[in-house]
């Protein structure tokens, strides 16, 4: 019962420097995070399709997979934001498990932490670099928000980490689109409050600092379904799930309502297929309530090359080893669909 100090990591300035994002890129980065916010703010109708593997666990199926995303933004741009889900970081229900590239840069060999900094900038980084799409990814460990601040345009505050002040105070200083989970248990209070809390200023500690943060009004909510006390999934994509929703965003004074919808998690319960049919019937409830179309800036998909998932040593291309994923083909039809219908 104790700690063993092994390694001392790189600082955020000192991996910065080593892969930096160029002036050009800076700039992209910058024009996307502001269309992002113009979603968010409701001065855009733009549909947010935020996409992409479980995990993010190989560098070359991924860039494979976010090429192919390139593509499809590249035609459904004037409808579409596209953001590829590049998640480096997993909760694990029990702690046992693959924890994301960020730990095990290799998902068969033992934890390397200084690499695993070094695989989510370059991950990252390249996924800007070759394909203009600045990412999504889980700020699961926020004191990490530094390595790659510059390169995010979208974070997810997980189901299980959300009721965590640490994590919401961080939030408070990001500067883009930042989207806290309904928690396991599916209580929209504990999920509003963290939003709040996101959106307001704060003082605390961050890596070693006392600071200060200005408050991020681009924090809003992720609805991901819950799990009752049996352990059965309930979903909470559903028409009286987002009125509700909306009814209380009202009461609680907080700055540009919006919602993302995951279609995976426990809104699927894991039934990766039934993705597609989920956005339909959020696409259908947008289109018919006008309290609803303000309100859902859009969804969240868990995608990758292959179906389904498998377990780690099976080595499959561009198959998930963690939560089950729609394949390319279901993705690309379901993207230019939502194109269609937002
Ligand atoms: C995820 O997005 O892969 C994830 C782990 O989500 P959640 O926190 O909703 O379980
Ligand atoms: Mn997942």
């Amino acid at each position: 019962m104790s700690f063993t100090y092994l390694n001392e990591l790189p600082t955020p300035a000192q991996i910065k420097k080593d892969f930096p994002l160029s002036e050009e890129l800076q700039l992209l980065k910058k024009e996307r995070d502001a269309q992002i916010s113009a979603v968010i703010r409701g001065e855009s109708d733009r549909f947010l399709v935020i996409i992409g593997p479980c995990s993010a666990d190989s560098e070359k199926p991924v860039m494979d997979y976010i090429h192919r995303l390139a593509k499809v933004n590249e035609q459904t741009k004037d409808r579409l934001i596209i953001i590829p889900r590049i998640y480096t970081n997993k909760p694990r229900t029990t702690g046992e498990g693959y924890k994301g590239i960020a730990t095990q840069p290799d998902p068969e060999a033992n934890p390397d932490m200084i690499a695993g900094l070094i695989a989510v900038r370059r991950l990252h980084l390249q996924a800007i670099e070759e394909t203009g799409l600045s990412a999504a990814d889980e700020m699961l460990y926020p004191e990490n928000w530094d390595y790659v601040d510059d390169l995010l345009s979208y974070v997810a505050i997980g189901a299980r980490s959300v009721e965590d002040q640490q994590h919401r105070l961080t939030v408070s200083g990001f500067d883009v689109a930042s989207g806290m989970k309904n928690p396991t248990s599916g209580d929209f209070s504990v999920m509003l409050n963290s939003v709040f809390a996101a959106q307001h200023p704060h003082h605390f500690t961050h890596r070693g600092w006392e600071v200060d943060t200005s408050g991020n009004p681009l924090a809003h909510v992720i609805l991901r379904g819950a799990v009752n006390k049996r352990g059965v999934a309930i979903p909470n994509y559903h028409y009286e799930d987002l009125i509700r929703l909306h009814e209380m965003y009202e009461k609680m004074d907080l700055l540009y309502p919006a919602c993302i919808v995951d279609a995976n998690h426990s809104n699927s319960s894991k039934k990766y297929q039934e993705q597609t049919r989920i956005v339909e019937e959020v696409l259908h409830n947008r289109s018919i309530s006008p309290e609803i179309r303000q309100l859902v800036k859009g969804v969240m998909v868990e995608s990758y090359i292959e179906p389904g998932s498998q377990k780690i040593g099976e080595h499959v291309y561009g198959k998930s080893i963690t939560d089950p994923c729609l394949g390319w083909n279901e993705t690309e039809t379901l993207l230019y669909e939502i194109a269609e219908k937002a």
